[in-house]
């Protein structure tokens, strides 16, 4: 720890937001916290450029507890005091989670309201009356309220921020938010927070900031390769199939693992290959209900589920309007209509994710930055891993760019594989595939969204009435419209390739979860000599040994 380095207990904060610091563990402040506290406090605006993962949200979230708890102590009237926009309902609801846990021992002097998941306005009007004081929601929604009158700041309103701004823009709320503006008082401090500095952030920053303080704290908008490794691996599409499911069945991939695909069909095709070999995954996509998708990133940060497959829609909306094409409408061909408030690569903290795998590359450089930024988020480590096919190698190298800046060695390492050691396994692959048609697709896809929109049901209403049930209800259930045939779950020896032999023993998987033998990250393969020493990951052996936490002792 730098010695100069000011500590939350030094920053004036109430005493309540100290213990609910300490309660969260947090030793000491990041970057961004250590730098926007002290100036929010301050009262200035501020404009953040942080990748995501470093500790941004409290970073904005403590200074406006601790201005609303100050101006409490003099102003007794109840009113709607900072207001937080952001892209998505996720993020959404993941900011008034972190503010409800900043605010555990002052909740009653802190009322925080998210309005941006639920889906009905009216309902939402008795929250607004009771004017918490702090609202959160995406642009569109709080200006419907505004609209409505369900919501009124323009006498009371002291604070703004805007989280993930860049992404407001990407997902179309550019005209929302100004005429929201319109709603606001004239003198209020704001925050603006984004990955990106792009030219519309720099067009808000003139709109909504007074002569702000810009920290842009990293160079770089991925942590560097001590703490996140970043590898790509050129395959086609058979071999993405493939190579996903060596990883996955010779466990060559360990600990939870977001895997990103380019189309919904594409996550219920992978969903349903990898269920041939007895591997459950969640799908997740704008079509679920949004109770449903809150519940499967709850589950899946709890340590419910390995694997999570993600539809990274909005990079595709994005992506299109800015090459000029015509923007999609938000309905796929034969599916429902898409929630345009959707993000799952964006702002959404998922905890401790071991590795993300682009099985399909994406299709600019920021989603990639937004896909990735999921893991080695605070101060884990993480892996990243893209399957690449020939034609997407001008966008690795729009990547490599951006991401490598000044530096001459590539970011993105090759990932050491010999497919052709595989080929053994290309049948059974074949097999699998074969049996994942596309009319088996579609009614996987339709059944999983009756079954949601069951469990959605439930979420809202019997849940709350009998909390404990909440862990039963589950999202990676088998969706079965394939024929399964049950020799794939296993792996005869014969076939695993020998240089193989030694790092993986696929029949022991189930000795091997009794022991919990998670490690996390991709393991390169071994068909190299002496591999390890070289990657911290790859370089891992098991012995058995456990040091205090229960995690297997790397040596
Ligand atoms: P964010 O960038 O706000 O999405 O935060 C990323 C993750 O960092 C969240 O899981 C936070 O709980 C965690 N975090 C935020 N601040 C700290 C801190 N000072 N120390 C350790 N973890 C933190």
């Amino acid at each position: 720890m730098a010695a100069e380095m000011l500590q939350f207990h030094e920053m004036g904060l109430d005493d309540r937001l100290l213990k609910a610091v300490a309660d969260l563990g947090w030793s000491q402040p990041t970057l961004i916290q250590e730098k926007a506290i002290p100036l929010a406090l301050e009262g200035k605006d501020i404009l953040a450029r942080a990748r995501t993962g470093s500790g941004k949200t409290a970073a904005y979230a403590i200074p406006v507890i601790q201005r609303i708890l100050a101006s409490k102590q003099c102003v007794r009237e109840q009113d709607v005091r900072a207001l937080v926009l952001v892209p998505t309902k996720e993020l959404g609801q993941q900011v008034q989670i972190m503010m409800r846990q900043l605010t555990s021992y002052c909740s009653r002097d802190v009322r925080v309201a998210d309005i941006s998941g639920k889906a009905d306005v009216s309902t939402q009007r008795p929250i607004l009356m009771e004017k918490p004081d702090v609202v959160v929601g995406t642009p569109s929604r709080v200006l419907a309220h505004l609209n409505a009158q369900n919501l009124v700041l323009h006498s009371c309103l002291e604070m703004m921020v805007v989280d993930e701004a860049d992404l407001l823009f990407s997902f179309g709320f550019e005209a929302d938010l100004k005429n929201l503006l319109c709603h606001l008082p004239k003198i209020y401090q704001s925050f603006l927070m984004s990955a990106t500095f792009s030219e519309e952030v720099q067009a808000l920053k003139e709109l909504l900031l007074h002569n702000p303080v810009i920290l842009k704290l990293q160079g770089s908008q991925l942590p560097d390769s001590s703490q996140l490794q970043q590898y790509t691996i050129k395959c086609e599409e058979e071999d993405k199939f493939l190579l996903i499911y060596t990883l996955l069945k010779l466990q060559l991939v360990r600990g939870k693992t977001l895997m990103f695909v380019g189309a919904m069909d594409r996550s219920y095709r992978l969903k349903l290959f990898l269920e041939q070999f007895g591997i459950p995954a969640c799908v997740l996509n704008s079509e679920l209900p949004i109770q449903s998708r809150c519940h499967i990133i709850t589950q899946f940060n709890q340590g419910f589920y390995d694997i999570i497959i993600a539809t990274d829609e909005q990079s595709l909306a994005s992506s299109q309007t800015t090459s000029g094409k015509k923007k999609k409408k938000s309905k796929e061909k034969g599916g429902k209509a898409k929630d345009k408030e959707y993000g799952v690569s964006r702002g959404v903290d998922f905890q401790s994710v071991s590795n993300v795998i682009n099985f399909d590359f994406p299709t600019n450089v920021e989603s990639y930055i937004h896909r990735v930024g999921r893991t080695a988020r605070a101060d884990n480590p993480g892996t990243a891993l893209s399957f690449i096919s020939h034609t997407e190698m001008d966008l690795l190298s729009q990547v490599e760019e951006a991401l490598s800046g000044d530096s001459a060695d590539p970011v993105l390492k090759p990932y050491e594989f010999k497919m052709d050691e595989i080929e053994g396994f290309r049948y059974r692959c074949r097999d699998a595939m074969r049996a994942v048609t596309k009319q088996a697709v579609r009614e996987a896809r339709l059944k999983e969204i009756k079954q949601e929109l069951l469990n959605s049901e439930k979420l809202k209403t019997y849940f709350e009435d009998n909390p404990r049930d909440l862990q039963l209800l589950r999202h990676d259930k088998d969706l079965h419209p394939a024929v399964i045939k049950p020799h794939l779950k296993n792996i005869p020896d014969y076939l695993i390739p020998e240089t193989l032999k030694g790092v993986v023993n696929p029949l022991s998987s189930k000795r091997r979860r009794r022991m919990k033998f998670k490690p996390g990250g991709v393991v390169q393969s071994s068909f190299k000599k002496n591999v390890r020493g070289k990657n911290p990951l790859k370089s891992f052996r098991y012995t058995g040994r456990k040091d205090k936490t229960g995690k297997a002792d790397p040596s």
